[in-house]
């Protein structure tokens, strides 16, 4: 079964990379809900958090918070929701682990924008930005 995920990991499909490390990969996300929303993927796939072994789910959320950082910083963002959904019902729509980074902003308010395709020369920007940010 091919999933995007893994073909963003092997090069097959392009993704606006802000950070990797050796079991580890945050992108940008195609349609984000606000500004600056994020991804943060493990190497190895695996459908569901309870699919993973107690390490590799510690390993990926310790990496959350500096990602996190970085994108307030470079979004001006006030705060941010994370978000981590297992199964379709649940609103998986990719079945492979990841952890949403999604900023928000004061002025916006708390309610859930609609998702939209953002402008790739916008996305590379802020991935830029993002990632000169990154310790
Ligand atoms: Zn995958």
């Amino acid at each position: 079964m091919s999933c995007i995920f893994c073909d963003i990991l092997s090069g097959v499909k392009d993704a606006h990379i802000l950070y990797e490390d050796s079991s580890h990969v945050a992108f940008l996300d195609k349609y984000p809900i606000d500004v600056g929303h994020s991804l943060v993927v493990p190497k190895k796939h695996h459908e569901r958090i309870t699919d993973m072994n107690s390490k590799a789910v510690g390993d990926l959320f310790s990496i959350v918070p500096k990602i996190a950082n970085a994108i307030l910083s470079a979004t001006n963002a006030d705060a941010f929701s994370l978000g981590q959904n297992n199964g379709r019902a649940a609103k998986q729509i990719i079945p492979h682990v990841h952890v949403h980074i999604i900023p928000r902003y004061n002025h916006k308010g708390t309610i859930w924008t609609k998702r939209s395709i953002s402008n790739t020369d916008e996305l590379s920007i802020l991935a830029r930005k993002i990632k000169s940010l990154l310790p």
